[in-house]
């Protein structure tokens, strides 16, 4: 099941603030995500510990 954690994040592309879901019921995680405001690809790496959101760190893909 889906355990999903809101997390706002600035764009490394624009620097708006956006707000993002993270599935936290996998460990760790990388992936895309198309900023909302300028549409560019942020890539998002996520490590979770039993559901809970531990780190988020965002990069430029
Ligand atoms: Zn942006």
């Amino acid at each position: 099941m889906a355990n999903l954690e809101e997390q706002d994040i600035t764009c490394p592309f624009c620097g708006e603030t956006i707000t993002v879901f993270v599935d936290c019921s996998e460990d760790n995680q990388t992936y895309i995500d198309d900023c909302t405001v300028c549409c560019r690809p942020i890539e998002i790496t996520t490590h979770c510990e039993e559901g809970t959101l531990i780190s988020l760190n965002i990069g430029r893909s």
